[in-house]
């Protein structure tokens, strides 16, 4: 029996993980893949209050060490379903806990394209840290218009020979800071009011179709294409018992509760109008600390 099960292993559960370790209760949490979340695959963190320049990589293992240090049990396990009364089932094993903090963030959207995910590390991939070092001298597309893709068009600029920058309307909604630094490099070409429309090769990617506003369909050769179109929640697993919105984030009217007693959400995965690292340690601290003061009254 644990005091609180966390589910996710990213900066808002980790951070939970923290604070109710601090407080002294037992803790376990569960992650599916690696500790770290979205952030792991950040080249550089500008805009964490006090830390002005960290690498993903090293915000990710330092908080996973700090909350390791501290006492928490972390494992390695993917979350089948959690139950009304705190059971917790995983691919290996069942776990009770007093409380549940759900904090398993949001996964990488897709362009939901045929042969899109059958090429996915053969030209298709949704992460240039991981992946832009198979790309040396080629060319790639990166598509997206936010932050994401303004950095890893900027990063595999500097890999790849050509980086073709493709984004379904005129303006980047990414940092003015972002756009500058793309419009800077010269092998990036910006090819906007675009949409990819089709995705093609056999055995690796060969080529993408683009169409613009006019309807004109284009098809350019690339040898690789780095999806960086957002986030998508990926909660269907808690919807047996949790209300989650239309887009399927979970519902929690203060940022905190879900609609189920002693089941609280943080982070990437709640409805919310700001998905940022700040945010989601802050979410992660509060809903540790609202977990043990509700336990205990
Ligand atoms: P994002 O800000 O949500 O941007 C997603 C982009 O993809 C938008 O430009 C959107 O177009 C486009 N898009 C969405 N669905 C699409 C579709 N089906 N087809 C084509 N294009 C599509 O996502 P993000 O860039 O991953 O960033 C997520 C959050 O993390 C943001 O808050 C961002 O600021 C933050 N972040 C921060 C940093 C940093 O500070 N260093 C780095 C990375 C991310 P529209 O613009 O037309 O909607």
């Amino acid at each position: 029996m644990y005091d609180i099960i966390i589910v996710g292993a990213g900066p808002a559960g980790l951070t939970a993980a923290l604070y109710a370790r601090r407080a002294n209760k037992k803790v376990l949490v569960l992650e599916a893949k690696t500790y770290g979340g979205q952030i792991i695959n950040t080249p550089e963190i500008e805009n964490y209050p006090g830390i002005p320049k960290i690498s993903g990589y090293d915000y990710a293992t330092n908080l996973y060490n700090q909350a390791l240090e501290l006492g928490a049990e972390i494992k390695f396990e993917t979350v089948i379903r959690v139950e009304k009364d705190k059971t917790v089932e995983t691919n290996k094993d069942h776990y009770k806990a007093k409380a549940v903090i759900l904090a398993i963030g949001a996964d990488k959207r897709k362009l939901n394209l045929p042969k899109e995910v059958d090429l996915i590390g053969k030209g298709v991939s949704y992460c240039a840290t991981c992946d832009g070092n198979f790309f040396k001298n080629k060319i790639v597309a990166v598509n997206g218009g936010g932050n994401t893709a303004l950095e890893e068009a900027i990063y595999l600029s500097n890999i790849a020979k050509k980086v073709y920058l493709i984004h379904r309307r005129d303006t980047f909604r990414g940092e003015k800071k972002y756009v500058d630094e793309v419009l800077k490099k010269e092998n990036i070409e910006r090819i906007m009011n675009s949409t990819i429309t089709k995705i093609n090769g056999e055995k690796h990617l060969e080529s993408i179709e683009i169409v613009n506003q006019e309807g004109k369909t284009n098809t350019i050769e690339i040898n690789g294409l780095f999806i960086a179109i957002g986030q998508a929640p990926k909660n269907e697993i808690f919807k047996n018992i949790i209300e989650l919105t239309q887009d399927g984030y979970i519902k929690s009217e203060d940022g905190v509760h879900t609609n189920i007693k002693g089941i609280y959400v943080a982070g990437d995965s709640r409805e919310k109008e700001l998905r940022q690292l700040t945010t989601a340690v802050s979410d992660g601290a509060i809903a540790a600390t609202t977990a043990i003061k509700e336990m205990e009254d």
